[in-house]
């Protein structure tokens, strides 16, 4: 992304901002910025519309406007207002209320759907207002459900980029926390004070990231040092909320450079603790290479499995709980059988993969043994298999990471799916042999 797409987009002397709340906010209007509702979601606007002619405030906030500002093709949009949610429901049919934590009225167009929240006011207006606790011990937000003004909602929300509003009003954009001058200066800054704000919701660490990683943006120093100072509070994350945000970081098309910042922060140990402590040469390049495929895949618009993902993060610590059986007398299929199960279950307690994907995981590496037995018909009993495909693909990427010993094998498959059925029965009589005389000698599982 260059950022003249955004000196495009804002065509005026702005004034300087203040970065403090009760200031007034900068206000850009319509002649003087370029973000068009041609480039909105209709749907979008339709929320936007009926909002406004209920006499309700409508603003398009968070990565629509930033993303729309900075020539990028946004991946939802938001909307804010002072209308409840209860209010929301009333207005559209097609709406449905969520959360506890975070009460939301999502509503709901086909497959897209728009997000309508409720304008929130900060977690210590909402510990004055709320009789019971907003706040865990360890200042961790529990509920975060007392309204409040626009201004409010701009200083409770995370990052300065993330805080603009596009008015449905007058098209102006209305910036209270300096988040303009940071996208043009590329800066991922906080809003308020940082070590409180990481306290509140750890998961802004790897929303830090993300954003970094999406955009090409330097995290300002001050989240850095909190981040560095902050990551054990991570651990107290619900599992089943990482799940979603280890998605997000790797399924929009910037998966390679998100793993390289957790690393550079040590916070790929605090999602993927099995992997951070096995991860070696071989591990990383596999990793990195998955990542590179996912992003062009991403690029292609072609699907990504949750489960493939997950398993190529996960691999270099089944390949390195697989060493330490080496000396047992298992088949290479009951080696990954056992490792599966054990990286698997320990995973679990930091990120709450659900079963439908858990399983097909284990049946990506466990198929690594099986693609590796050629006897007989067995490989045209595996071409059918509905995880066939993504443990061929699995299978390659090991090859290209460096595990030359499966070149043939590579080779093999890919040869194998292009024969008629003739062919593909000559190709399984005659498997290149090992050992004397053509007979296949037994072979010890290769790890
Ligand atoms: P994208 O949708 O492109 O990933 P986004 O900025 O729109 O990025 P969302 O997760 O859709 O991110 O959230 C919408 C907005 O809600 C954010 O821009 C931010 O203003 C606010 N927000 C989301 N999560 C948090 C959080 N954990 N703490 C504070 N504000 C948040
Ligand atoms: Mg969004």
């Amino acid at each position: 992304m260059k950022l003249t797409a955004f000196w495009r987009r804002i065509s005026r002397n702005r004034k300087k901002t203040t970065n403090k709340k009760n200031s007034a906010p900068e206000i850009i209007r319509r002649d003087e910025h370029a973000v068009s509702r041609k480039e909105m979601s209709e749907y979008a606007l339709k929320v936007l519309y009926r909002l406004k002619k209920a006499k309700y405030d409508g603003f398009l906030v968070g990565g629509g406007v930033r993303d729309l500002l900075l020539g990028l093709h946004p991946k939802d949009f938001d909307v804010a207002t002072n209308a409840t949610p209860e209010q929301v429901r009333k207005l559209f049919g097609n709406c449905r209320l969520i959360g506890r934590r975070f009460r939301l009225a999502h509503v709901h167009f086909g497959r897209e759907i728009i997000e309508v929240a409720t304008f929130r006011a900060s977690h210590d207006q909402a510990a004055n207002k709320d009789s019971g606790d907003a706040l865990s011990k360890d200042g961790m937000i529990l509920r975060d459900n007392v309204y409040g003004t626009l201004e409010d909602d701009a200083w409770r929300r995370d990052f300065t980029i993330n805080a603009l509003y596009y008015n449905i009003y007058d098209f102006s954009i209305v910036d209270y926390t300096g988040g303009l001058k940071d996208i043009e200066k590329k800066i991922i800054r906080m809003i308020g004070d940082v070590d409180e704000r990481l306290q509140e919701d750890p998961v802004r660490m790897l929303r830090a990231v993300r954003f970094a990683a999406k955009l090409n943006f330097k995290i300002e120093d001050s989240l850095s040092k909190s981040i560095k100072k902050n990551i054990h509070l991570l651990d107290g994350v619900p599992a089943a909320r990482l799940f979603e945000e280890v998605l997000k970081l790797f399924l929009h098309g910037h998966a390679l450079a998100s793993y390289e910042l957790l690393k550079e922060y040590d916070l790929l140990k605090h999602l993927f603790a099995q992997t951070a402590d096995s991860l070696d040469e071989y591990g990383d390049r596999f990793i990195s290479q998955a990542l590179i495929n996912t992003d062009l895949r991403i690029q292609q618009k072609k699907p990504i499995a949750p489960a493939f993902l997950y398993a190529a993060l996960l691999w270099p610590a089944v390949k390195q709980l697989s060493k330490n059986l080496k000396n047992e007398d298992l088949s290479l299929l009951q080696v990954y059988q056992i490792t599966g199960q054990e990286v698997l279950e320990k995973q679990l307690k930091q990120i709450l993969i659900p079963k439908r994907f858990g399983i097909p995981m284990r049946e990506i590496w466990t198929m690594q043994a099986r693609l590796s037995v050629r006897k007989g018909k067995r490989p045209l009993k595996l071409l059918p298999h509905p995880r066939f495909r993504a443990s061929y693909d699995f299978l390659l990427l090991r090859e290209q990471s460096g595990e030359t010993q499966l070149t043939e094998l590579c080779d093999w498959w890919t040869k194998i799916q292009d024969v008629d059925e003739e062919a593909q029965l000559k190709m399984c009589k005659n498997i290149p042999s090992f050992g004397k005389k053509g007979k296949a000698k037994k072979k010890k599982p290769h790890f």
